[in-house]
């Protein structure tokens, strides 16, 4: 099915006029409401499976609502053996400026399942293994969805976006999905999948060498409390050219860690040393912990004397000998 494919809504707009908030939870809605304001157009979809087709676009556009960006994705191909053959659950890359992913068979099955069991079946009569295939199921949709969420989609932003470091497109899209995914599907669904539920699935979430390091550098630039990790996954994945993420989680740090006033060349110091860190190169860990001490003992008015000779120290100790570290670019290949 496919409706104004070319079309594409600002999320908030969408959110204002045929909402997962005010319409019905998906599995109750009627087939004119599942209609109701679609323009991603959605490939393998046939008729019944219009409501798995609505959740993809609803999850796409929750993702960009939460940033308060607007939504990239124009087309998805769902039951995409392509992806299974790869043992990704998902695929996601831009047709030109126009956000694309697919959806594993695995993932389309797991969508397909549970919306109709939901129908059926109370979420708490469901055994654990039902469970955990919906919602992977369902983050495998804010994932890809976070990989085609953008601040902008000129030729420039999606460039930006190809050049940028693949690692940390890969963790921060996971950090974003997990940590919205018990809201959206409470949000879609009108499910709370409990703590349990939540636990075991964060548990095993994608690309945990990269997405524990960032929520970790998000966490420092917040209070910590789990909103605030939340929307800041989300301002960080979704709202910052793609190639400035780690200047922007080196300048949250800094505002949080050492106010208004913290040294410039501490902060870009942090940002240098972000996608190593990333990427577990050996040194970085103890000096990111240097440098983010250095801005608390700033802020408590403990400044450093000489922040040029303490940067070139602590490059001198954990710089050197160091391999070269080059961070893969997202490319033109899909990115699972
Ligand atoms: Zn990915």
């Amino acid at each position: 099915m496919q409706i104004s494919p070319t079309q594409r809504v600002p999320a908030h707009t969408a959110a204002s006029s045929t909402p997962a908030a005010a319409a019905p939870p998906l599995q109750d809605r009627t087939p004119d409401q599942l209609k109701d304001g679609m323009v991603v157009t959605v490939k393998g979809a046939g008729s019944t499976d219009l409501a798995v087709a609505r959740l993809i676009q609803d999850g796409a556009q929750y993702m960009a609502r939460v940033a308060n960006t607007t939504m990239g994705l124009a087309t998805v191909e769902i039951n995409y053996k392509q992806a299974d053959d790869q043992k990704a659950l998902g695929l996601a890359t831009f047709q030109g400026t126009k956000g694309w992913f697919a959806l594993s068979m695995r993932s389309t099955t797991g969508l397909l399942e549970g919306i109709d069991r939901l129908r059926t079946t109370p979420w708490a009569s469901w055994t654990e293994a039902q469970r955990q295939a919906f919602v992977q199921s369902n983050e495998t949709i804010l994932h890809e969805a976070a990989h085609v969420t953008l601040n902008g989609y000129t030729r420039d932003d999606v460039n930006a976006w190809r050049d940028a470091d693949r690692n940390i497109e890969e963790g921060i899209s996971e950090v974003a999905t997990m940590t919205h995914i018990r809201d959206f599907i409470l949000d879609e669904f009108g499910v709370d999948t409990g703590d349990l539920t939540d636990r075991i699935s964060q548990s095993t979430s994608a690309y945990t060498r990269f997405s524990e390091r960032l929520q970790r550098l998000i966490g420092m630039g917040t209070d910590g409390s789990k909103a605030a990790v939340a929307s800041a996954a989300s301002a960080v994945s979704d709202t910052v050219r793609a190639d400035q993420r780690a200047g922007e989680l080196a300048r949250r740090i800094g505002l949080n860690l050492g106010g208004e006033t913290a040294p410039a060349a501490i902060l870009d110091e942090i940002r240098k040393t972000i996608p190593g860190f990333i990427g577990e190169v050996n040194g970085t860990r103890t000096k990111l912990m240097e440098l983010q001490a250095a801005l608390v003992d700033h802020k408590a008015g403990q400044p450093l004397a000489d922040v040029d000779a303490f940067l070139a120290d602590l490059r001198a100790k954990y710089d050197r000998n160091l391999p070269a570290f080059g961070a893969p670019k997202n490319g033109t290949k899909p990115l699972d």
